[in-house]
């Protein structure tokens, strides 16, 4: 492997030869330090053994499929690395899936090896960010190294979106959090649509309101933030400072078109 390269370490893991051969010669052009595994046991072995950045995982692998690999790196926090998953499969079911088990990031093949390798510095960028010390909200506690979220002391299982959604909010602490920048945490290269914010908001005030977490108050217009710490779950008929009455059976956060 080419270490003279300072560009983000990748692991590429695609049991096709020409298809590795490729995308390892293209990514090393473009000054990164790539490596390959061609299944899944031996991806997880190069990921306990060396450092990398980003992964480029795809899905259909002999042995243990990429959907287990994914699963193994998002169990052991000592494995995460941001993943790209890349597939012959375009079944949304597959994305979601993928997505719900903590890829950062999906593209269905064919597809163009420059937008793989611009889309692999966005997550290796992301990785390397340096956040190392925890964020603490109230009982709300997020750590950045295991990519973990408790509540109380407890775990909180959130899908990898409501995490840095979530993490985003408390980096305000407390302050709001601006829809252009929580856009920015969620997607780098831009939201697939318009409500996809609002939606994933919705999403994690669900979350938050069932595990009785603080909840996320709209400051319509401009965006959100969390309510202070040790409101708890806020009932619906009980408005927030900052916040008009919320309709009862409805979230309220028209936070932020223009924000
Ligand atoms: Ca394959």
């Amino acid at each position: 492997m080419t270490r003279a390269a300072d560009g983000p370490r990748v692991l590429i893991v695609e049991d096709e030869p020409t298809l590795a051969e490729n995308l390892y010669g293209y990514l090393e052009r473009q000054g990164m330090a790539p490596d390959a595994a061609y299944d899944g046991h031996g991806a997880l072995a190069l990921l306990r053994g060396s450092a990398f950045d980003v992964v480029v995982l795809d899905l259909g692998l002999p042995g243990l499929g990429g959907l287990d690999v994914l699963r193994a790196m998002r169990r052991d926090p000592g494995l995460w690395r941001p993943v790209l998953v890349l597939t012959a499969r375009e079944r949304l079911e597959d994305k979601l899936l993928a997505f719900e088990l903590g890829a950062e990031d999906y593209l269905v093949k064919p597809f163009s090896l420059a937008e793989v390798a611009a889309r692999l510095r966005v997550l290796a960028r992301r990785g390397r960010g340096g956040e190392s010390d925890p964020l603490v909200h109230g009982d709300l506690r997020y750590d950045p190294q295991a990519q973990a979220v408790t509540l109380a002391g407890r775990p909180l299982a959130l899908p990898r979106k409501s995490v840095l959604l979530l993490a985003a909010l408390m980096r305000s602490a407390g302050d709001l959090a601006t829809h252009a920048r929580l856009t920015a945490a969620l997607w780098p290269d831009g939201p697939p649509s318009d409500r996809a914010l609002h939606d994933q908001v919705h999403l994690l005030r669900r979350r938050l309101r069932a595990a009785r977490g603080p909840d996320i108050v709209a400051e319509p217009g401009r965006g959100w933030r969390l309510a202070g710490p040790g409101h708890g779950a806020v009932p619906a008929d009980c408005p927030v400072p900052g916040e008009s009455k919320r309709p009862a059976g409805r979230d309220v956060d028209g936070g932020g078109d223009a924000a």
